[in-house]
């Protein structure tokens, strides 16, 4: 059993960084649990990222992450590279585990992000930021007039389909059904756009490319039969699953399993407990809308411990 801490940040991405830069500097000196495998966040997975404000050269993903471990580590933040396996955020002080070892806070910061789901193909993860994208609004500029496909048939998939179209030459959208999930006037903006076309009852079984993508494999579901198709961009929309399992039963969230704040605060259900990032935005999901949520919640928590007194 550990002293009290005053604040808990748990996650290390964009949000959680952030949320660590403002508590240290608010002098909370806040314990951040990183996460293994994933420290760091999404963007540990990425190469260029172009859209972050004041890098006008752009920045690599995983250099910016290492730029915003470093600053919260200068103003005293202490980083612990690890999994958060159980939480009490009920209690009183606040308990936080990493297996046998229990830690004490009276603020918790809950950053733990989403996770973007996959095809599961061989090459899918090697060839990320390498042609294969989980982001139109990210990448789509680097696809100017390139033939690309999109994965999904739901509204996010649309949406990117269609934003796409504004860079790429053509967008062919493979869908598993013969027909789409997204909504009515999604799917009509989908098929008024000229650049779109569709390949249905399809799914990419393969992606081709060495250091970047030169195709997919496509194979049709009912007939099996498979096809090459030559394109340089494969956007994945199949969907998201914010990581807020952790918390299950103790903070609400909605049916996806987003964590529901007080918004614009990041206060949850529970009393010095804030929530930011992508485990709550279903609709920016950027890291500059991650950081500043970071913000927020590490300014909800100071503000939170202050009038606890
Ligand atoms: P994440 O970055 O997902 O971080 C979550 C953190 O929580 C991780 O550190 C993880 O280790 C930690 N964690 C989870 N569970 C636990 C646990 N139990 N214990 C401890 N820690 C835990 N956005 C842009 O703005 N521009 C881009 O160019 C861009 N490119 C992208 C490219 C790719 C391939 C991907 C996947 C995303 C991209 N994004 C981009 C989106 C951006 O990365 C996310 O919006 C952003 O990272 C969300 O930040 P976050 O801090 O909420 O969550």
């Amino acid at each position: 059993m550990s002293d009290v801490r005053n604040v808990i940040v748990i996650g290390s991405g964009p949000a959680g960084y952030t949320a660590a830069i403002y508590a240290a500097r608010g002098d909370l000196r806040p314990l951040v649990f990183e996460g293994s495998v994933t420290a760091g966040g999404a963007l540990m997975n990425t190469t260029d990222v172009e859209n972050f404000p004041g890098f006008p050269d752009g920045v690599m993903g995983p250099d910016l992450m290492d730029n915003l471990r470093k600053q919260a580590e200068r103003f005293g933040a202490e980083l612990i590279t690890d999994d958060v396996t159980e939480v009490d955020l009920t209690a009183d002080p606040k308990v936080v585990k990493v297996g046998d070892e229990t830690y004490l806070a009276r603020a918790v910061i809950v950053a733990t992000g989403s996770g973007y789901r996959e095809l599961g193909l061989e090459n899918e993860k090697r060839l990320s930021g390498r042609g294969v994208s989980w982001c139109a609004t990210c990448d789509g500029f680097f696809f100017r007039d390139q033939d690309i496909a999109v994965v999904g048939g739901g509204d996010t998939a649309m949406e990117e389909a269609i934003f796409l179209t504004k860079f790429a030459r053509s967008v062919t959208v493979v869908h598993r059904r013969s027909e789409l999930r997204a909504s009515k006037i999604m799917q009509d903006r989908a098929f008024a756009n000229e650049k779109i076309r569709f390949l249905w009852d399809s799914e990419v079984v393969e992606v081709h490319g060495e250091d970047r993508v030169t195709g997919v494999q496509i194979r049709n579901v009912r007939t099996g039969a498979e096809t090459p198709l030559e394109i340089t961009g494969l956007f994945i929309a199949i969907g998201h699953d914010p990581r807020s399992e952790l918390f299950a039963g103790q903070l609400e969230a909605d049916p996806d399993g987003y964590l529901l704040v007080d918004a614009p605060t990041t206060r949850t259900k529970i009393p010095g407990v804030f929530a930011c990032g992508d485990v709550v935005d279903h609709i920016y999901r950027q890291a500059i809308t991650a950081a500043a949520s970071g913000c927020s919640a590490a300014i909800d928590a100071e503000r939170w411990l202050q009038d606890q007194g």
